[in-house]
């Protein structure tokens, strides 16, 4: 077994329980991609076992801090189970769930994610990787389903120096997929869709959404940035009269489209927009329009800390924007996706929005990710979704 030995006083992290090493916390040692190493603290104490990734910032990622554990099969298999154990004990309204959500689940660089019969899963990392086969069957065994398709084609593997992969890794067959969502049927094509297929962390606030839809009396909807129309079906399903729905992806407007049929709305309730949500947000107010209720759910402006000024700019443009348009006594559910971003500066960032539309609201409700995108205590980085229910007076 390879040892990594980090620097004097590198070891604190990893004692507080965070999973990550970084390459300049590394005195000595070297192993393959994804190599299981050992890694101790300057004065040759146990510190975790570990993935070894040689290109990446992210140079260890902790598989485990106990030291009489074993990184094989029966150690993956017993991550796996405690994962879907966990989400069984969940409330979770659907047959669509994200079964394991990485440093959250003990599997850093692990995304799975489970539509229907199918599971959807990334292989972010140089360790998830190196044993890609043993997880795809120990998933199979553990959920006894048959289908697993994979995405492994985000960004970050680039920095871990692997290439994109995509397509079924066990089973075949049609990749379109119909999930029970709350109360709604959605579709998602998990090779053609966004990350795995969809985005499951925003379920509940989805539901949330038909909710206040519903007790507010809101009657006309601006869901912006709606991907395939999740809030746009949750508009319906809360009594809107009139949803309009923004992207700028094409084929995401078209199931949007479908998904108002599917529940069984009257399309003439639904307008989809190809458009920029920057432009449609002016011409929108160069109109005259106004609206009940409007929802921000921006794809990620400020992927780390060192984005956040700019991001905050974008941020505070398209919630000013979205405050004129509402009228006194709207909702404007707001998100931020961003990991760069917190809590405390996504509120300030919205109240500055507001003093600069001149209005002023009450935050209603703080909301973040469904229940299975949980965050540890120790990794600060896994909170990223952040949103907030503003009241305009
Ligand atoms: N609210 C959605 C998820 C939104 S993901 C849900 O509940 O499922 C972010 C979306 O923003 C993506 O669909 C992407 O196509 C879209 N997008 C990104 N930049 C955009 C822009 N400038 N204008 C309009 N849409 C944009």
């Amino acid at each position: 077994m390879k040892v990594i030995r980090l620097r004097a006083g590198k070891d604190r992290s990893l004692l507080r329980r965070h999973p990550w090493v970084f390459q300049g916390s590394i005195e000595k040692g070297k192993a393959d991609a994804g190599e299981t190493v050992r890694v101790e603290s300057a004065e040759g104490q146990f510190l975790c076992w570990a993935s070894y990734s040689p290109e990446s910032m992210i140079r260890v990622r902790a598989w485990s801090f106990d030291e009489h554990e074993r990184i094989d099969a029966a150690f993956f298999q017993r991550r796996i189970a405690a994962a879907i154990a966990l989400r069984a004990r969940m409330p979770i309204a659907s047959d669509a769930v994200r079964l394991i959500h990485g440093e959250a689940d003990g599997l850093p660089g692990l995304i799975v994610d489970r539509y229907g019969d199918t599971l959807s899963a990334q292989f972010l990392s140089t360790g998830t990787e190196r044993f890609k086969n043993v997880i795809a069957d120990l998933l199979l065994e553990a959920t006894c389903l048959t289908r697993l398709y994979e995405r492994s084609d985000a960004n970050v593997r680039t920095l871990e120096g692997l290439q994109p992969v995509t397509g079924w890794l066990r089973g075949e067959g049609d990749t379109e997929v119909v999930i029970a969502e709350n109360d709604w049927k959605l579709s998602l094509d998990v090779a053609e869709g966004h990350k795995t297929g969809y985005y499951l962390d925003q379920r509940d606030n989805r539901k949330k959404f038909a909710d206040v839809v519903r007790h507010y009396g809101c009657q006309s909807v601006l869901n912006c940035y709606s991907y395939t129309g999740g809030f746009s079906v949750a508009a319906l399903a809360g009594g809107a009269t009139e949803v309009v729905s923004v992207d700028s992806s094409g084929p995401s407007l078209a199931r949007a489209t479908a998904h108002v049929a599917l529940n069984g709305f009257d399309p003439a309730r639904h307008t989809a927009l190809d458009a920029d949500v920057n432009h449609t947000l002016r011409d929108l107010l160069k109109q005259g329009r106004s609206f009940d209720a409007i929802v921000l759910d921006p794809p990620k402006f400020a992927p780390t800390a060192a984005h956040a000024e700019r991001a905050a700019r974008a941020y505070k443009d398209i919630n000013r924007l979205g405050l004129m348009l509402l009228k006194p006594g709207g909702l404007l559910f707001t998100f931020s996706c961003s990991g760069g971003v917190g809590p405390e500066l996504f509120h300030k960032i919205v109240a500055g929005a507001g003093m600069d539309a001149g209005v002023d609201g009450l935050i209603l409700d703080r909301v973040g990710a469904t229940p299975d995108h949980p965050q540890t205590l120790y990794f600060p980085e896994g909170e990223y979704l952040k949103g907030l229910l503003i009241l305009k007076r």
